[in-house]
């Protein structure tokens, strides 16, 4: 889940600017432009002032899912 949400925010390489990553792993990050490796914690502290701009509405998005999977959770008990 936390993936889903992540995947909607523009990562930016602090090198070259670029928004193309491959992820090696969980923890390797790798910068499609430059090459430049990322842990996850790396990659989210240079860029914690987009994330704080997205963050009220990816909470949006988290709590009209919950309520979504709330409401089919209720459906089945009926
Ligand atoms: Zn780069």
């Amino acid at each position: 889940m936390k993936d889903k949400y992540m995947g909607r925010i523009n990562l930016k390489c602090d090198v070259c600017g670029g928004d193309q990553f491959s992820h090696e792993s969980d923890e390797e990050i790798v910068c499609a432009e430059c090459g430049k490796e990322y842990t996850k914690e790396e990659l989210i502290d240079s860029n914690s002032e987009e994330l704080d701009n997205r963050k009220d509405e990816l909470l949006d998005d988290v709590k009209k899912d919950l309520e979504k999977s709330m409401k089919d959770i209720f459906r089945k008990w009926r």
